[in-house]
């Protein structure tokens, strides 16, 4: 356990003051871990952030007032069921049933990045993961957040999530369709530990499933995603105004200001950037002006998508 652990070196922003505690648990005994911290925290009524990559977080510069519990390093992915055990196994609930035509699944710890899930299918020649390929940050942060790209989200694979519940039992938790939605899962009203998640995948075309996934991340570098740190998208963008976010930004001409450190790239209206030495007050005033700018002018309330951390 570090205590004032600056937290700049933990998120994708490069901004943020220390953490009281901060716990990183080994693969081998990450269970019995995170277990212990859970139950502490519970009982002793103590502030806990579970971080994964942290890629869609702005920590506060007075850091956070508690314990880190960082899941990066449980890390690693099996195929959990094979078409044969499937009929058997699975026959009954439908979960691999003739309705949903997949095949195989494949279960990735939550410390697992994105990207490393969507290596191994295609390691293993299995299709359905090639839209998390660039996509920053862990496993268990994609199901929380519901992250969403290129038109799917993570729900649309999703066949269980295991927990450590609020008791600090392992729970699995079947998808239900009426418990996502864009950018909801949920485990956000929850106070539980994610520890792995299953998704439904089928078998492939290697060479396919691999140009498909070259596409994304080429995609994402000739976007600017990794010129400067980032959290990604700033703002929600569910499409409920008629056009993306970024494109609503961009024509009031807000594009390229700065406060501070904080910027609004030069090149995507839905994305702050860390010029360097930005402030977590700096990226907070800017949001602050483009949210205030929008409603102004179009009557429009953005909704952040990044979550404030220490705040
Ligand atoms: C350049 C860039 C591009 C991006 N593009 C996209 C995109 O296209 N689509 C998209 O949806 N997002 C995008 N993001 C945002 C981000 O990558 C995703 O939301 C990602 O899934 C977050 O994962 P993380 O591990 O970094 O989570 P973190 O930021 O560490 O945490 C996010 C939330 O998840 C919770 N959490 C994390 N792990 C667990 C766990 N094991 N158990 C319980 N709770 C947990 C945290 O407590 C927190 O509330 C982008 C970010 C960047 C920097």
């Amino acid at each position: 356990m570090l205590r004032n652990e600056p937290l700049a070196g933990h998120t994708s922003f490069h901004i943020g003051g220390p953490a009281d505690f901060y716990i990183k648990p080994p693969c081998d005994v990450f269970i019995e871990e995170a277990a212990e911290i859970l139950k502490k925290n519970r009982t002793e009524k103590t502030a806990l952030f579970i971080l994964g990559l942290g890629s869609n977080i702005l920590v506060s510069d007075q850091g956070f007032r508690g314990t880190i519990l960082d899941v990066s390093e449980w890390k690693g992915c099996v195929i959990k069921a094979k078409p044969d055990d499937a009929g058997k196994e699975n026959g009954k609930d439908g979960q691999f049933g003739a309705q949903s035509g997949a095949l195989y699944e494949i279960c990735c710890r939550s410390g697992t990045k994105s990207d490393e899930a969507a290596r191994f299918a295609l390691e293993h020649s299995l299709c359905g993961l090639e839209f998390l390929a660039g996509l920053p940050g862990t496993i268990g942060g994609a199901v929380w957040m519901n992250a969403r790209c290129y038109e799917k989200s993570l729900s649309d694979i999703l066949s269980s999530v295991e927990i450590l519940d609020e008791s600090g039992n392992k729970v699995i938790v079947p998808y239900r369709n009426e418990d996502y939605d864009y950018k909801k899962s949920p485990f956000q009203n929850r106070d539980i530990l994610i520890l792995s998640a299953s998704f439904r995948v089928k078998k492939g075309n290697a060479y396919e499933i691999s140009q498909q996934m070259e596409t994304y991340r080429k995609d994402r570098e000739s976007k600017g995603h990794f010129s400067y740190p980032s959290a990604g998208s700033v703002f929600k963008n569910n499409r409920t105004f008629g056009k993306p976010t970024g494109k609503i930004i961009e024509e009031l001409g807000l594009r390229g200001t700065q406060i501070g450190g904080a910027r609004l790239a030069d090149w995507h209206g839905n994305f702050i950037i860390n010029t360097g030495g930005a402030s977590a007050h700096d990226v907070l005033s800017l949001i602050t002006l483009i949210k205030d700018r929008v409603r102004l002018n179009l009557g429009i309330e953005l909704e952040p998508e990044i979550l404030f951390v220490g705040f």
